[in-house]
């Protein structure tokens, strides 16, 4: 078999060690993506395994493509197997079975942060507590904690009773919990929780899945969290069919709950461990392993390891001290237009990478005025525009009618005279045959408190919403949305508006409806939940389109796990990386080096490190000593421009 001759000699042995726990623990661009990717095609090829019997997770969707687009070239045919995220695996395992758990019901939505905090607002409100000592993101933040570590309301409470403000968060958790269950929503934290609920509770569930999935990869394995890991202790538990990959020096998501630990305790966790290292690094030159491997080694929280490179030694690091960011940012353009003028590189082959979204406009200005074509990840929160969240909450309420949050947000949009009045009366109704709104709707003659006018707008919308959920039965996502579009009169009021708004926001809609037509050639006979279940996975990372060239920005933690020619790293100063936040503690000042490790490794040619004397972000000018990052790498590996 010849693909096998595409590997080194352990990440030959780790792939050919296919039963029994093994860990693949080894630093960044050694190879362990490429040999999860090879193990599920020597799986299948070599061992006989049924396609249908391998769960690979990756850290992103378009992780998860790259890797069937690979397997796919390797064996010809992806179908059956299971290589998704956490999240996509466990929403697939909660269509078929949520209904085991009682509380909810098989067409769940999603709820994304958006819909989270809308809830959350409406939870202070019932609990006459205000936003100023409970403020909504925090209270999201704490029970999203919570949640990584199964911890459900009544466990919080027990665990916080003691202090008066927790006390009044495990009401709040308690209460949003109940929202959710009454939406028929999950929150992102819920996709897993609930599935591990779920297997946790019915061991018929539990056996069905260990012996569907015989083999279990993960990738990125030193970012789970909790309930990750508790999962695939879980399904891994009885055949001991586990291969995780992992670099503790790569561990980025602390602040969202991710666990060094669990690839740190990998041995302790499944006794008889294979533990497999990889040390030679195939995606960058001996000057860019040198800076990472003296950057990462002042941090004492891990193991050690050194990553060596057959490749030529490269060229040295450049760095560029600017006067201010807009310098910065027209440095990095002159750079980029003169690589590809000097060396005929492609736009593509660049990354401009940055500790936070802020530090984007500016680069995201000069790439305009320099004319050069550039995508951002992240920049762009397409679903969460006024417009397109929408129409998405009309294709939620049509698949799920007891979802109020959706149907309180288009039940007067386009207007119907359904005022706040009705809303109200209506919401009473439902609360006291403890309904949903949808089916107070359905009553609103019995509802002496609603106006002839709002009634009339009801019946017309519950008929309209009536005929949709039938089209939805049965016609594809495109042609649902087009029937939204026209029944509704949305598309129709926003084309009358002579005003730019307008006009940018129908150019939206029609992007919406683009979005299904590309989601169908994709997923032949998918249907409604299957469109909105990809639009609410959706990370910022997938949104990143391929093809076209153009010059690519991002975060350092979306960079994860990708890897680009010429790579940039830009705002190299003290207060923006390492970022203000992690001054107070040591573990976050590593966490910091580790994303500065990360950030390093991208980069297969040549990288880039800028920082700025005076620097103007988030509304106010500072003047920052040079990143204590750059300072770590030695003298010698860089030139100063
Ligand atoms: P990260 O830690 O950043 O996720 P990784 O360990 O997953 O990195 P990969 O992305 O799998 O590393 O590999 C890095 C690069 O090296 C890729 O371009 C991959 O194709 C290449 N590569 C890995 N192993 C080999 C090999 N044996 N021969 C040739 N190229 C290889
Ligand atoms: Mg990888």
């Amino acid at each position: 078999m010849n693909y096998l001759e595409n590997l080194n000699k352990e990440q030959k042995e780790a792939v050919l060690y296919t039963e029994g726990p093994l860990l693949i623990f080894a630093g960044a661009g050694s190879g362990k993506t490429r040999v999860l990717t090879y193990r599920v095609a020597y799986l299948i090829e070599e061992k006989g395994v049924y396609p249908t019997n391998i769960l690979a997770i990756t850290f992103t969707n378009k992780a998860a493509n790259e890797m069937k687009e690979r397997v796919g070239g390797l064996i010809g045919n992806t179908e059956g197997m299971w290589i998704s995220t956490f999240h996509s695996a466990c929403v697939r395992i909660l269509r078929q079975n949520i209904e085991s758990l009682k509380d909810f019901k098989k067409n769940f939505v999603i709820f994304d942060t958006k819909d989270q905090e809308t809830l959350i607002k409406e939870c202070l409100k019932e609990l006459n507590l205000n936003d100023k000592n409970f403020p909504i993101r925090g209270v999201a933040t704490e029970i999203s904690r919570a949640k990584d570590m199964l911890i459900g309301p009544d466990k919080y409470y027990d665990r916080n009773m003691h202090d008066i403000r927790k006390r009044k968060l495990a009401d709040i958790y308690s209460l949003y919990q109940k929202k959710l269950q009454k939406n028929n929503a999950l929150d992102f934290d819920d996709i897993l929780n609930k599935t591990v609920e779920l297997l946790e509770q019915n061991p018929d569930v539990l056996q069905y899945y260990r012996n569907k999935f015989r083999y279990i990869l993960v990738d990125e394995y030193q970012d789970t969290n909790f309930s990750q890991y508790t999962l695939i202790r879980l399904l891994a538990g009885e055949h001991k069919n586990l291969c995780v990959v992992g670099d503790d020096d790569q561990s980025i998501y602390s602040w969202r709950g991710a666990d060094i630990g669990n690839i740190l305790n990998f041995e302790k966790d499944f006794p008889g461990a294979k533990v497999i290292k990889l040390e030679q690094n195939y995606r960058s030159t001996q000057v860019i392993l040198d800076a990472a491997n003296s950057v990462i080694k002042n941090n004492f929280a891990r193991k050690s390891k050194k990553l060596w490179t057959q490749k030529s030694t490269g060229r040295l690091i450049i760095y560029h001290y600017a006067v201010d960011e807009r310098e910065e940012a027209d440095f990095i353009m002159n750079e980029v237009e003169r690589v590809i003028a000097e060396e005929r590189r492609d736009l593509g082959d660049f990354a401009i990478l940055y500790r936070t979204n802020a530090q984007s406009r500016v680069l995201e200005e000069a790439c305009m005025s320099h004319g050069l074509p550039y995508r951002i990840v992240g920049g762009f929160k397409f679903y969460e525009r006024k417009e397109v969240k929408d129409i998405v909450s009309y294709l939620r309420v049509i698949q799920n009618p007891d979802e109020d949050l959706s149907l309180k947000r288009i039940i007067n949009i386009p207007k119907r005279g359904i005022g706040n009045a009705a809303l109200d009366a209506l919401t009473q109704y439902a609360a006291s045959k403890a309904d949903s709104l949808f089916s107070a709707l359905l009553e609103v003659d019995n509802i002496s408190r609603v106006s002839p006018k709002a009634k009339k707008g009801i019946k017309e919308f519950v008929s309209i919403m009536s005929e949709l959920m039938g089209i939805a039965e049965t016609e594809k996502v495109s042609k649902l949305v087009k029937e939204v579009l026209e029944r509704t009169g949305y598309l129709d009021e926003l084309e009358k508006g002579e005003d730019e708004e307008s006009r940018t926001r129908a150019e939206n809609i029609k992007e919406l409806l683009s979005a299904t037509f590309e989601f169908e050639a994709l997923n032949e006979n998918a249907l409604l939940p299957d469109f909105l279940e990809q639009i609410a996975l959706m990370s910022d990372i997938d949104t990143l389109e391929e093809g076209k060239s153009a010059l690519v920005m991002m975060t350092l933690h979306s960079a994860k796990g990708l890897e680009y020619p010429f790579v940039f790293i830009s705002g190299m100063e003290e207060g923006v990386f390492p970022s203000q936040r992690s001054y107070f503690e040591a573990n976050q000042m590593e966490e910091e080096r580790r994303l500065m490790y990360v950030g390093i490794t991208r980069a297969m040619e040549r990288l880039y490190l800028t920082a700025a004397f005076e620097r103007t972000l988030y509304g106010s000018t500072t003047y920052n000593t040079v990143s204590q990052f750059i300072r770590e790498i030695p003298k010698e590996l860089l030139i100063k421009v």
